[in-house]
């Protein structure tokens, strides 16, 4: 499906970016994601791939893109110190060495983003999607926000950016980053802030200035599915891309979204991700196919690395695997050993769901909301599949 190259940037090294093994954020989700996208490409498809497989962190000059000197200044000290200390008043842990960490993946991203304007196509960097940070702090597990930073990276070299995020979580550190900037439209799908940290992300925040109107927030409640995400992706990112007609598309593809995550209560499935990605992708191909996909959260192992390298072959414009083919013994075995729990054998299970409040009602009242808030209107309930 895709035209251009497909990237991936993953440097091992990322894996330093890592909060101990009691935290429930961890990059070896992302790193056997990415080992399972690439042991089960076919020597035809591996040709199609290039790879960074070595990035080195992100300056000081580059951070300040986004960040205050004096948090950057601060995570710099943190990072050498001796003492436990957080970098948030929650959860977000120091750790020695996590400014080059946090930097390195920064530069994952950016480097990404630059690739992706120079040469088109699609770039896979998975280890990013740190949303939450903002200019002075660090939050919810993110310390500096590579996708803020590649944005900004973007924005330098005067492109305009669709930012569109499927995590959880709201993402708040990018809408807020560029809540006045009319040069980038942020497009986020989430689950209800009254039910789901950090609390931000609703419908009425439409952005100010020169951003009024082209920051859109789809808060869901608990419990809802692909139905949502899907009816509303074919509805609304149709108009929303081709009003804004962005020189690029970033994709913040949080997996804490997948049913079943322990820290969220969305219900999307790979059948859901696939269905919405190839969307995305014949969207972003009429203004160029300039695509970064980041990852972000996802807390369950199994979903994680499955549903993430199935991402990958997505974007890839590779065939989807089918459900049941066997995911290899190799992969397996070093999944079991690393994460002390049994392998997934296949590439899809069955889901479990609970029963969604979606329904018709629902949708078109966010819509209507939404068509208030941002003072337009969006076309009636489109069908499935819709190829437009
Ligand atoms: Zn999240």
């Amino acid at each position: 499906m895709t035209q251009g190259s497909f990237t991936v940037v993953w440097d091992p090294r990322f894996l330093e970016y890592d909060f101990g093994p009691d935290h429930p954020f961890t990059e070896a989700f992302h790193e056997f994601a990415v080992r399972l996208f690439e042991s089960t490409l076919t020597p035809a498809e591996r040709t199609r791939v290039d790879w960074n497989r070595t990035v080195e962190p992100a300056t000081s000059a580059t951070l300040l893109t986004f960040h205050d000197e004096g948090y950057v200044s601060f995570v710099r000290t943190a990072s050498s110190s001796r003492m436990p200390l957080l970098l948030d008043s929650l959860d977000t842990p120091a750790f020695p060495g996590c400014f080059e960490a946090s930097a390195r993946i920064v530069a994952g991203t950016e480097w990404a983003v630059r690739r992706a304007i120079e040469q088109g196509g699609v770039v896979f960097a998975p280890a990013g999607g740190l949303h939450h940070a903002g200019p002075g702090r660090a939050s919810g597990f993110c310390v500096f926000n590579d996708v803020a930073i590649g944005i900004a990276a973007a924005l330098e070299s005067h492109r305009r950016v669709a930012y569109v995020d499927i995590d959880a979580h709201h993402g708040d550190g990018v809408m807020y980053g560029f809540y006045q900037d009319g040069r980038v439209l942020d497009i986020d799908f989430h689950q209800d802030g009254r039910t789901l940290f950090p609390g931000t992300g609703r419908v009425t925040e439409v952005g100010e200035g020169d951003g009024a109107g082209l920051k859109v927030n789809l808060p869901l409640l608990p419990d809802t599915g692909d139905e949502a995400l899907l009816s509303l992706a074919r509805r609304l990112l149709p108009p929303l891309l081709e009003g804004f007609r962005p020189d690029l598309v970033v994709v913040q593809h949080g997996l804490d979204s997948h049913w079943g995550d322990p820290l969220a209560q969305l219900q999307f499935t790979p059948h859901g991700y696939d269905e919405f990605d190839r969307l995305l992708i014949r969207l972003a191909s009429r203004f160029g196919g300039r695509i970064v996909v980041t990852g972000g959260g996802g807390y369950l192992a199994r979903s994680v690395t499955r549903a993430l390298a199935r991402v990958g072959r997505q974007f890839a414009g590779f065939e989807t695997l089918p459900d049941q083919d066997l995911l290899p013994d190799l992969w397996r075995a070093d999944f079991a050993d690393r994460f002390g729990k049994p392998a997934p054998t296949h590439w899809v299970d069955s889901p479990h769901l609970r029963v969604s409040s979606w329904g018709a009602e629902r949708e078109e009242r966010l819509v209507a909301e939404l068509e208030k808030a941002l003072g337009r209107s969006f076309p009636v309930s489109v069908g499935s599949e819709a190829e437009r």
